[in-house]
């Protein structure tokens, strides 16, 4: 085994690294335009037989599909340990996510109702028509429940799907595609086609038979395909970037904010949309924050992700082991955790004290684990400075007054905002961003909508 600095990439390969160990684990082939136009073609002469598949037909084969990956949840979880990084209680939960979403939109084909609207001389009735082919566009930070948060309804609307998994880690979603025939999901419904951004995405992009891209990555990208969509008015979903703040006011209980603060931003290493990477401390309970915070870093087991007790694993990659120290060498660190060093993708948990708004540190998205804390004043000052961002995606405030609570949730411009906790994402509940950070939702019960066109039928009487 040769160590690597990262996943390398030639025309047709892509080596993939464990990142923990710098160590290749397998390659896998990239897929050509040629290949791509061939998937995008069999997923669409698939999909007439899929949207006519009977309701509690389609239902059960998701069922199926939910109760195969459950079967695999060990497997598909070494295998995201390997490829990621992740922790492996992480990457448990990242497979039960996904057959909780397959489960969740099983329910979907029985229950996608239509309207009857009063209207003069007839009968009023909308359809949720599938689109037809959708391509999902996954980025490599949550492999597995992205590719689902995607896949699981658009699936269950009656739709086939290309699904391209990010260069760095497209061994979860292979295996996916092959536990989808496993459990019997017919040929070309559920397409992984594994490749790189500017060959395979570009192309879900440009091929008219694609008819709605769901895209969750960096804004700079998103942006593109944005555009790209334009050309054909092709529907799109954005999941992009994030820097949500996590605001503490001096009447909260400050213990549990400091301890619960760490896991909010670090988890994952920080490789997380949702990271809370700005943490707001009102300025009277500044010092004692920081003083309960300090501890609750170190404590952090930054281990080898394979540990059942690790929290916090290495970064993807050399290059984003790289970006990140590039953002640490520009600023004075506060304070830090520890990393196991070694040949893999380290970068121990690292805390900065800031109070420049205008600092890189404080604005842009580091996707690391680095998290920037400031001072403020009061809650119209943290208000401020929360919303002074053009990202929107998620935000904590920790409070001991729910109307104060309800008041900056409500006034804070992001999409998920949780109090007194930092739960974020669960499937039966939207997720999505303001600003720059998306466009559209995913999850929930509407999310079967967003791969659907309404269709309105009038019938004279
Ligand atoms: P990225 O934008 O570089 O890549 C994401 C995906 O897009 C990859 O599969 C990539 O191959 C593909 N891609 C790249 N160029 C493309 C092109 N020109 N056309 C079509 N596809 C193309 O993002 P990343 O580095 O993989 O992921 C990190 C980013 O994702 C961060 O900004 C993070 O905040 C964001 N993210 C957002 C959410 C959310 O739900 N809002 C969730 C996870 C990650």
């Amino acid at each position: 085994m040769t160590t690597q600095t990262s996943g390398q990439a030639t025309d047709r390969t892509f080596t993939v690294v464990n990142p923990a160990t710098a160590q290749a684990v397998t390659e896998v082939h990239l897929a050509s335009v040629a290949e791509t136009d061939e998937a995008i073609e069999r997923a669409a002469a698939a999909f007439p037989a899929w949207r006519d598949v009977a309701p509690g037909e389609r239902a059960r084969l998701l069922r199926r599909f939910a109760a195969v990956v459950d079967d695999h949840v060990e497997e598909l979880a070494d295998l995201e340990v390997a490829n990621a990084g992740h922790t492996r209680a992480n990457a448990r939960w990242e497979a039960g996510n996904v057959r909780d979403c397959l489960n969740y939109y099983s329910a979907t084909p029985e229950r996608l109702f239509g309207r009857q609207i009063p209207v003069p001389g007839g009968v009023d009735l909308t359809f949720h028509e599938p689109l037809g082919v959708v391509g999902i566009i996954v980025p490599w930070n949550f492999p597995m429940p992205i590719a689902a948060w995607g896949f699981a309804p658009a699936l269950a609307a009656g739709n086939t799907v290309v699904l391209k998994p990010a260069e760095l880690t497209p061994l979860t979603a292979i295996r996916l595609g092959e536990l989808a025939l496993e459990a019997g999901l017919p040929e070309h419904v559920l397409t992984v086609v594994p490749g790189q951004g500017s060959v395979v995405g570009e192309r879900f992009v440009t091929h008219p038979l694609v008819r709605k891209i769901a895209f969750t990555g960096s804004t700079a990208v998103g942006k593109r395909i944005m555009a790209g969509c334009a050309e054909q008015v092709k529907k799109v979903t954005l999941e992009l970037g994030g820097k949500s703040a996590n605001i503490v006011f001096a009447d909260a209980d400050v213990a549990a904010a400091a301890t619960s603060a760490p896991y909010a931003v670090f988890d994952n290493a920080g490789q997380d949309c949702c990271a809370r990477s700005r943490i707001l401390v009102e300025r009277r309970a500044y010092d004692e924050f920081l003083g309960r915070l300090e501890p609750a870093v170190a404590a952090l087991k930054v281990l080898d992700p394979a540990e059942e007790s690790s929290e916090m694993g290495p970064l993807v990659s050399s290059g984003q082991r790289d970006v990140v120290r590039g953002y640490l060498d520009d600023v004075e660190v506060a304070f830090t955790g520890t990393d196991p060093g070694g040949p893999g993708f380290w970068v121990p948990p690292s805390v900065v004290l800031t109070e420049d708004p205008s600092a890189p540190i404080w604005r842009e998205e580091v996707f690391g684990p680095v998290v920037a804390v400031m001072p403020f004043d009061d809650e119209a000052h943290a208000v401020e400075l929360a919303n002074d961002s053009e990202y929107g995606l998620s935000g904590s405030i920790f409070t001991s007054d729910l109307g104060r609570g309800l008041r900056v949730a409500r006034a804070v411009e992001a999409g998920n905002l949780s109090v007194n906790s930092h739960a974020s994402v669960r499937y039966w509940t939207p997720f999505g961003g303001y600003k720059q950070s998306g466009l559209g939702r995913e999850l929930g019960p509407d999310a079967p909508h967003a791969f659907t066109e309404e269709k309105n039928v009038f019938i004279a009487h």
